[in-house]
């Protein structure tokens, strides 16, 4: 097992912790200098020296998605503008951006996070990475970069899409390590399948790191065995970030126990989002975050939305640092059918246990006579029969696993989209 900075990475839980605290109490005094934490904060009767022991943190203000937009471009900025040397933000297709800025140290910060993640997942000096994230505004692309070449990897810089040219990388190059989103993987399976080439045998693929979106467990275990990452004796890891905290910053280590996030830079919470407490450790509830290291737009006790589950024990790996161990979903990727939740992951879940079926699927979400009504598509796999009884066995599988009815519709194989980014898997067609 190797680790980039293991003294770091090891270090023992309660030096974590007055290590976090320290460095909390340090960022809520440098963000008490913007006007807008300044009013947030006096609003809520909260000064920076109130931080006397670690329960007073919960005494400081939240901070929302809502914040950052309204207070577009620079309104968060805490740090001195001259500093800042890049700015990120997302594409905001829903409104306006979320932005994110960063200073020289800011920078430096992200790329050891992230070889910290690449080391832990098993990547090593000499590989030969195509990163397929998206390079723009987004930060996923950047974020990749920088990380790998701190490593010592020799990068490829494709970005997304452009599947032929990617294919033929592989083969030129000897590519040993894949980036993009999940469903870009999948579908690159795909595609080289169609053309002939099996990545089991004719690619040298051993790792994947892959984020941008939520993974099943199930979506992993295909990628791994369709890339041929787990044939060449590595695997798939899965990423987590979000802009709000600088990008992605978060990975599986080897082990594949959970999403490692770092501590020294990170501090995490996980909250019942009804009563605001701490929730029970191994139970479900709402990711906050505060960002210890950031010099420019550091961001306090911030509320991701994303339902998840974190373990704060110490991992297989040797890392003391806390794991995002379940996945329930995103937030904003919520969906609401007549006054149930639904997430598009439990409908993953469901499809894709069946090995009948493929990765090509989506949601339809529709409306009849004033009710909300759902319905799956998605392809079989290749060369799978499927009759009337599988559709209705897992008609009545996906009913009892989101509590709602759910038709299902077998499409030819190649009439589904396919995704180089993010996958659109809602097809909302409500009024
Ligand atoms: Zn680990």
């Amino acid at each position: 097992m190797s680790f980039f900075e293991q003294n770091w990475e090891t270090m023992p839980q309660d030096q974590l912790r007055e290590l976090q605290f320290k460095k909390f109490k340090m960022q809520a005094r440098h963000v008490y200098g913007s006007p807008f934490f300044k009013k947030r904060f006096d609003e809520a009767g909260f000064h920076p020296d109130d931080l006397r022991a670690w329960e007073d943190i919960k005494k400081v203000p939240f901070t929302y998605k809502t914040d950052l937009r309204d207070n577009y471009p620079t309104g968060l900025l805490s740090g001195k503008w001259d500093d800042v040397v890049r700015i990120h933000m997302t594409s905001g297709t829903t409104g306006v951006p979320t932005p994110m800025v960063y200073t020289k140290n800011d920078l430096d910060v992200w790329r050891r996070c992230m070889a910290r993640n690449f080391i832990a997942g098993g990547l090593q000096k000499g590989d030969v990475v195509q990163q397929a994230h998206g390079l723009g505004l987004f930060t996923g692309g950047f974020g990749f970069h920088y990380g790998l070449e701190h490593v010592g990897a020799k990068v490829i810089p494709t970005g997304a899409g452009g599947s032929d040219r990617q294919l033929r990388l592989m083969q030129e190059w000897g590519t040993t390590v894949f980036t993009g989103t999940p469903s870009y993987a999948a579908y690159m399976a795909e595609f080289a399948l169609e053309r002939g080439i099996d990545p089991v045998k004719d690619l040298k693929l051993r790792l994947g790191f892959h984020g941008g979106e939520p993974c099943s467990d199930e979506l992993r275990e295909r990628i791994d065995n369709r890339l041929g990452y787990r044939a060449h004796g590595g695997g798939m890891r899965r990423c987590y970030g979000l802009t709000e905290m600088g990008g992605p910053i978060s990975m599986d280590c080897e082990a594949v126990t959970g999403i490692h996030i770092w501590a020294d830079h990170y501090l995490v919470e996980v909250l019942d989002p009804e009563t605001l407490d701490d929730v029970v450790p191994g139970k479900p509830g709402e990711l906050v975050m505060s960002n210890l290291s950031f010099e420019a737009m550091p961001i306090l006790r911030y509320r991701t939305g994303d339902k998840v589950v974190v373990s704060f024990d110490t991992c297989a790996c040797g890392r003391t640092h806390p794991r995002i161990t379940g996945f329930v979903g995103r937030v904003d990727d919520m969906i609401l059918v007549s006054g149930t939740n639904i997430f598009p992951s439990q409908v993953e879940y469901v499809l894709l246990k069946h090995p009948e079926l493929s990765e090509n699927w989506r949601l339809i979400v529709g409306e009849e006579k004033g009710l909300h009504t759902l319905k799956a598509e998605i392809e079989p796999a290749a060369g799978a029969q499927i009759d009337e009884r599988f559709v209705a066995n897992l008609e009545k599988e996906l009913h009892s696993n989101l509590e709602k009815k759910c038709a299902v519709e077998i499409k030819p194989v190649g009439t589904l989209p396919r995704f180089e980014g993010k996958a659109v898997r809602v097809v909302d067609q409500r009024n």
